[in-house]
């Protein structure tokens, strides 16, 4: 009875559902909210130079901007890259929309690169197959949280002369190759939504090394407005005066998220340990089942996983995708499905992006499921995490 699965009228392995991803906050993350609230500054206050602080000490990055989120960020790097109408940007094909559509708010033209077919990561030899003389920058994704091939990524920059953008809204704290991503690519950028890593409840921010991006990306974030005596174009005026010196937004976080966000950082090391360990017992678990094939792990990526994917070896079941999918839901296994190909959603297909674009792309999308992953998982939590998945495989297995 008790291996029957519950989507055909079995016992759940869970009486209670659990998510796939859930942030984690504590007394002293109320408390730091709750001070903003009695001060006077509830935008436009200190926590925000005081995030940005932290954020470049986690990281190594010189400069950090705090945003209103991880698509403002993007929007802001892509700005602050001078990226335009007529320019072409390479983006992988296996990521949240925002990644791409930050291309599209700037008047320039996504092109999708394949993944490589072991770390789900942007293929490299693609992303050198769609450079042309348009080519202005390249946003790799760190997919899960682990980085993309940055080493390879960097050559390919050079030589093009192409600026790197790093959308690391999976990989906080992850380290590649001895540096912390945010110190790493022309511009990281990160989010904060309550899924990631870390949050601020919506929140984002982008490094950069470069003092001159990140001049720019301060004047993108706030309506093109600086008030900086050092960057006023007429000093004649008393200090009221303010210029607009170029188009840009209100991309502003608040001074209550700020404060939310660092006083998550300062348990970022203890989120990454947890996850880290979560990570290591599903590799452990699922090693030996034939059906599933593991995300490869490069040795330069000292890897904070944000996501847990595994990828069906359909030839070896009886079923797809979307019957273990709802055979795992039915457990009470919250799994869900990390991505759709950016070009396969019905608006970028509108555009006249062809299916086939990414065959690695299309054909992981059609086999991955995604495991619940997060820092306040209990053991037992994983355990039924574990036990839902072989109960599920073992009963479709041929
Ligand atoms: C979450 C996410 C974003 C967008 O971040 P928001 O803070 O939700 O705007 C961008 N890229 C990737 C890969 C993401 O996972």
């Amino acid at each position: 009875m008790k291996s029957e699965l519950a989507i055909y009228g079995g016992e759940p392995i869970r009486n209670k559902r659990l998510n796939y991803g859930k942030q984690y906050i504590d007394q002293n993350d109320i408390e730091a909210v709750c001070a903003v609230l009695k001060s006077d500054y509830l935008t436009c206050g200190p926590e925000i130079p005081h995030m940005e602080h932290k954020l470049c000490e986690v990281t190594g990055a010189k400069f950090a901007v705090a945003v209103s989120n991880g698509t403002a960020a993007l929007h802001i790097a892509c700005l602050a890259a001078g990226i335009g109408k007529g320019d072409e940007v390479i983006v992988s094909s296996i990521t949240f929309a925002a990644s791409a559509n930050c291309i599209l708010y700037c008047g320039a033209t996504p092109v999708f690169a394949d993944i490589d077919h072991d770390t789900w990561n942007i293929s490299i030899a693609n992303v050198e197959q769609k450079i042309t003389s348009k080519t202005k920058a390249i946003i790799a994704v760190d997919f899960m949280g682990q980085a993309a091939a940055l080493n390879e990524l960097k050559e390919i920059c050079l030589k093009h002369e192409l600026l790197l953008i790093e959308d690391a809204a999976h990989s906080i704290n992850t380290r590649y190759d001895g540096n912390n991503v945010g110190s790493i690519a022309d511009i990281t950028t990160f989010s904060f939504h309550p899924v990631k890593t870390i949050t601020a409840g919506e929140g984002g921010a982008v490094l950069t090394n470069d003092i001159a991006l990140y001049r720019k990306a301060i004047l993108y974030r706030a309506h093109g407005i600086t008030r900086d005596e050092n960057l006023l174009t007429d000093k004649s005026n008393g200090n009221w005066y303010y210029e607009q010196q170029l188009l840009g937004y209100n991309y502003r976080i608040t001074d209550i998220q700020a404060a939310l966000c660092c006083s998550q950082l300062d348990k970022l090391d203890a989120f990454s340990c947890r996850r880290k360990e979560i990570v290591a017992f599903y590799n452990q678990e699922f090693k030996n089942i034939n059906e599933i094939i593991l995300p490869k792990e490069i040795n330069q990526s000292d890897t904070t996983r944000h996501l847990y994917i595994i990828y069906l070896k359909l030839e070896l079941l009886t079923t797809d995708r979307k019957t273990i999918y709802e055979a795992l839901q039915a457990e009470n296994i919250g799994v869900n499905v990390h991505y759709i190909p950016v070009y396969r959603l019905p608006y970028y297909q509108s555009l006249g992006y062809p299916k086939g674009l990414c065959p690695n792309a299309e054909d992981f999308y059609e086999r991955c499921i995604t495991l619940p992953l997060f820092y306040s998982m209990t053991d037992d939590d994983a355990w039924d995490v574990v036990c839902g998945v072989r109960k599920v495989i073992n009963y479709f297995r041929k």
